[in-house]
């Protein structure tokens, strides 16, 4: 469901509620039969209070009812707190659908992805071993994947963590043991620092702190060429964008970790952890 249509409904619905209000007071003043004050109440409540509020203030109308005084305004409240918390809901459940990982499989050459739900982790293969990059988020979800590989969860010699949301870190329980890099010591026994240089299995690294995302955010450029992303960036048909705002810790500090990005020397592919692949990045 569209958020418009739903701000929509609830303008019209408001609408509404406000005319009720309109039409009570008149037939009040001609002595009608009314509408019940529970019945205003609970449209009020019902994500009318906007409504409601307007009517009481345009028609004066229950203005010296206490009970309409003291409930109304707490409707309202209420009201405000459901719209915020279900529009963020909404928007995080948007951004998720319109999420594009890759099909468990191998996309480049000696570099396979495993679908997650709406997340990628990846695997590099350096001889009969493998360095994964994240681990999904379910230990299912990446036993599966690695099943439809063929690659056993013990030839796994590395992890390197993106960084530390559920999303990326769950899978991790299947590899117990093995050496994990990152800028998280909580989760990392090999701890990165920005710029570092390092080598797994004969593969050359390379750690770039990128915190806008979370504190503790790290791309990695595999072979020189490869830039695993996590999620530093989001690319939409080849544009590099910022990643969904509602899950960034800063917007402004990710703008500065993709300029820094865009400085790396020859980088070739980008790799998202959400939104595919590229061999053609444009910068903004
Ligand atoms: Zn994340």
């Amino acid at each position: 469901m569209r958020l418009e249509y739903l701000a929509v409904a609830l303008l019209v619905w408001n609408l509404a509620v406000f005319a009720i209000f309109g039409i009570d007071k008149s037939k009040a003043k001609r002595g009608d039969r009314r509408v019940s004050e529970i019945a205003l109440l609970l449209i009020a409540f019902f994500l009318g209070a906007v409504g409601a509020l307007a009517g009481m203030l345009v028609f004066r109308h229950k203005t010296r009812k206490l009970k309409f005084k003291i409930l109304v305004p707490i409707a309202f409240l209420l009201n405000a707190a459901i719209a915020i918390g279900g529009g963020y809901m909404m928007t995080m459940a948007n951004e998720l659908t319109e999420m594009s990982p890759i099909p468990t499989g191998e996309f480049l050459p000696g570099i396979y992805a495993v679908e997650s739900g709406y997340v990628n982790c990846f695997l590099i293969r350096r001889g009969d071993k493998y360095i994964m990059i994240d681990a999904g988020m379910s230990v299912r979800q990446l036993e599966d994947g690695l099943a439809t590989l063929g690659i056993s969860a013990d030839d796994v010699g590395a992890v390197l963590m993106t960084h530390t949301h559920g999303d990326h870190t769950a899978g991790l329980q299947l590899v117990d043991g093995v050496d994990v890099y990152g800028m998280n010591p909580d989760i990392a026994n090999v701890e990165l620092s920005d710029g570092e240089t390092f080598e797994i299995l004969g593969a050359e690294f390379m750690s770039i702190a990128t915190p806008g995302h979370t504190y503790d955010s790290v791309s990695y450029l595999y072979d020189g060429r490869y830039l695993f992303s996590g999620d530093n960036l989001s690319l939409q048909a080849n544009n590099v964008g910022l990643f969904v705002s509602v899950f960034n810790d800063s917007d402004a500090q990710q703008e500065a970790d993709i300029a820094k990005l865009a400085r790396l020397d020859g980088v070739e592919y980008i790799v998202t952890s959400h939104h595919g692949f590229t061999d053609n990045p444009i910068f903004p």
